[in-house]
């Protein structure tokens, strides 16, 4: 099975996206993890993304399609994959319907997790990552800032920081609403509402999967 989600930096995307790929045994595609690896790796994709990332601004379509290509064919089709990040802008969509033509490979669940603009930024500006495992938590869960993961330090992402927020925000509204409306021409894309625990979030989404396996 091979699954796109959609949502706003803040809709709660990475978690919903943990909790599908584990049970459906999917491999996880969060673009955002990879970029920020290569960033703590030093790798040359790191160096050359490092601050882009920081200001919160979109890595351009070239190096994104290299990367999506490179990584969606090491998967295998028996496993299916789950992107989480990825398309972002009308010319990833575009490209990735190419590439998945190239591949012989369709999507078979398109999801939109929908949480609006104030609930995100309120959200966001209490959010913590680890440095080390990428690890999100909340401030005032994490009194000691020590991730329970891997031990690593739990420190506020550098492009959570409010004025970056607001700035992926707008790119969000800008850019990648049209890579979504690209792909609905070809697939269903569901909207699901985000607002909730992540379990019962996690319930509409598995509602969805299941109408679109048994039809
Ligand atoms: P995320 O963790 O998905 O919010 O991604 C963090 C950052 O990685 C974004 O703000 C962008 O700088 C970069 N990024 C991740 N995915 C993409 C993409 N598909 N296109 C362009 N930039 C991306």
């Amino acid at each position: 099975m091979n699954i796109i989600l959609f949502g706003a930096p803040g809709s709660g995307k990475g978690t919903q996206a943990d909790l599908i790929v584990e049970s459906h045994g999917l491999k996880h595609v969060s673009t955002g993890d990879i970029l920020r690896k290569a960033v703590r790796d030093g790798s040359d994709l790191g160096n050359q993304v490092e601050s882009t990332l920081a200001a919160g601004e979109l890595v351009s379509d070239s190096v994104m399609m290299d990367l999506i290509r490179r990584v969606i064919s090491d998967i295998s089709v028996e496993q299916g994959w789950l992107l989480d990040g990825f398309p972002r802008t009308e010319d990833q969509s575009k490209g990735l319907l190419t590439l998945l033509d190239e591949l012989g490979e369709t999507v078979d669940a398109a999801i939109d997790i929908f949480v609006d603009n104030d609930e995100i930024v309120r959200r966001l500006s209490g959010r913590l990552t680890c440095d080390e495992c990428g690890r999100v938590g909340v401030a005032e869960n994490n009194a000691n800032n020590t991730c329970r993961n891997c031990k690593g330090s739990m420190r506020v992402r550098r492009d959570d920081k409010p004025e970056t927020v607001l700035k992926r925000q707008k790119i969000f509204r800008a850019r990648t609403r049209p890579a979504k409306d690209v792909l609905a021409q070809e697939y269903d894309v569901h909207r699901i509402d985000g607002v909730g625990t992540p379990t019962e979030v996690a319930q509409r989404i598995q509602s969805v999967l299941e109408q679109i396996n048994q039809a």
